[in-house]
């Protein structure tokens, strides 16, 4: 991204005392950041100061400046390297998130789906037991102390043969491994029964299903086969659940059905009410997802297709009126912009995948699809659905964790997502907060590297931090921050089981 709203010389550098950032504007206030994360809003009269080093020792801005590694004479390295070290800590793990594909059978045939799934009948394309044993066995070999699993589908709870054996294999064989052990299931809960229920609260697996918003909106995004309301399915589970959780004595706070919508153009004006339906459910995250124009979306993209233009219009006031809830004293959280306030306000990187340097496909994510091909991620087991092998590391046959981990593919993934070296990125005010995801990439351009101005992931991206420094820069009681502050706390859970000290984790 272009600063082109400041022009700066460089031979005006004061190039003793002017370290290494980046900038840009908001609001007509210089936006600096650095590499470590560190910001700091200048007037463009104190920028053109700092620039030729006429800040002086006094000054309560000098003081400013040196804290936040923007002065290269004042450099604490120690420093320095302690918050880049702390703001990379996921690079040193391994996979730590494997995705089980456990079917790709489904009930359900939802405009925008991804998931590559087939018709009820197909139990061919079901996961089978013996190569479910082989998928734990080969994702303990991860070097990672948290180790996550993630039933997915099709519908997962199809097979749930395979659910249940999954948990039990892995708890039992945890007590010997002692890694942080989470087991999480993404499902529509419409084939959910009350024993189905009471074993996943008993092995303290975390659900997750889709929730659009009110029910027609809901409903005429998710189709159900049987023709049922969807939406009516899905709150009852949620309800029955979070009621049991609440029973079993867990703070519902921590242990609730969490869900995940997906906007298509029918959402763009309801962004208020997609938001009180979350909130009145108990829901206190919200992740306002764009649609992906890839899977069965490509082909439905005329109908519920929009540009990133008009999502970021909806993503802008419906976060306003999050913010305004939360003035009000009700306290709920948008999951993106979370992500990136963790990363713009404390010294942490929470590790979503989609949104880290270099990214997490095969390095901090592994999917296996039901025949036991073991993917970079879901979106690697989609484009090899769709006719693309690049993305298969191996087999859990026939491959090694070490084999995947340095399989070409995963190399060529890290190369082009560390943005120091690509284009737009390394200059872009945005660099140490972002992210890219190649595979992204692929699925829009077919081409892991991408064109970032053009990329809507980028576009999504930039939108979205842009808007939180443009609200950040006119925070001057700073009631604002204390909002954004209280949305970087996670929590963790305490354990569920003898065997599961469960805590949050990010995908
Ligand atoms: S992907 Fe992120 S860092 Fe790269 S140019 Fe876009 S907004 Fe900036």
């Amino acid at each position: 991204m272009m600063n082109t709203e400041l022009t700066v010389d460089p031979r005006a550098f004061d190039r003793k005392t002017v370290g290494y950032f980046r900038y840009g504007v908001v609001n007509g206030q210089v936006l600096m950041t650095n590499d470590v994360g560190e910001h700091l809003f200048l007037d463009p009269a104190d920028f053109h100061r700092f620039l030729a080093g006429q800040i002086d020792r006094g000054e309560p801005l000098y003081d400013q400046l040196r804290r936040r590694y923007f002065f290269k004479h004042e450099l604490d390295l120690d420093g320095l390297a302690d918050k880049l070290r702390r703001k990379k800590a996921f690079l040193l793990n391994g996979p730590h998130l494997h995705a089980i594909v456990t079917t790709l059978r489904c009930n359900h045939s939802c405009r925008y789906c991804h998931a590559s799934r087939a018709d009820m009948d197909r139990v061919d394309t079901d996961m089978s037991l013996e190569t479910a044993r082989k998928v734990v066995d080969f994702a303990f070999t991860s070097p990672t102390p948290v180790l996550g699993f993630e039933f997915q589908g099709g519908e997962p709870t199809a097979n749930f043969e395979v659910i249940r054996f999954v948990c039990d294999y892995a708890l039992e064989k945890n007590r010997y491994e002692n890694k942080e052990l989470l087991l999480s299931l993404v499902s529509n809960l419409t084939l959910m029964t009350d024993e189905k229920m009471n074993y996943l609260l008993d092995k303290g697996v975390m659900v997750c299903t889709s929730l659009d918003g009110p029910a027609d909106l809901h409903d005429k995004n998710r189709g159900w086969m049987e023709k049922h309301s969807s939406h009516a399915a899905v709150t009852a589970w949620m309800d029955k659940f979070n009621a049991e959780w609440v029973r079993r004595g867990f703070d519902p706070d921590l242990f609730h059905v969490d869900a995940l919508m997906t906007t298509t153009r029918h959402s763009l004006s309801r962004g208020p009410e997609i938001v009180d339906e979350y909130v009145n459910r108990g829901i206190r995250s919200i992740h306002l997802r764009p649609l992906n124009p890839f899977g069965f979306a490509v082909n439905t993209w005329k109908q519920i297709g929009y540009s990133m233009d008009e999502f970021l219009a909806f993503y802008k006031s419906t976060l306003d009126y999050i913010i305004e809830l939360n003035r009000q004293g009700t306290f709920v959280q948008e999951r993106l912009a979370s992500i990136f306030l963790t990363k713009m306000l404390t010294p942490d990187d929470p590790n979503y995948s989609d949104c880290r340097s270099p990214c997490g496909s095969g390095s901090a994510q592994l999917a296996y699809n039901f025949d036991g091909s073991v993917y970079t991620d879901d979106e690697g087991r989609m484009a090899a659905h769709m006719g693309n092998d690049f993305f298969k590391l191996g087999h859990v046959d026939t491959s090694s964790m070490d084999e995947v981990l340095k399989h070409p593919t995963v190399k060529a993934l890290a190369v082009a997502s560390i943005q120091d070296a690509l284009p737009a990125c390394h200059s872009c005010v945005h660099k140490a907060t972002c992210g890219v995801q190649p595979l992204h990439n692929y699925m829009f351009d077919g081409d892991i590297f991408g064109q970032r101005p053009l990329s809507r992931k980028c576009q999504e991206f930039y939108g979205v931090q842009q808007y939180l420094y443009q609200l950040l820069s006119t925070d001057t009681d700073g009631s604002l921050q204390r909002i954004f502050r209280r949305w970087t706390i996670q929590r963790s859970r305490p354990g569920t089981t003898p065997y599961v000290p469960a805590s949050e984790v990010t995908s």
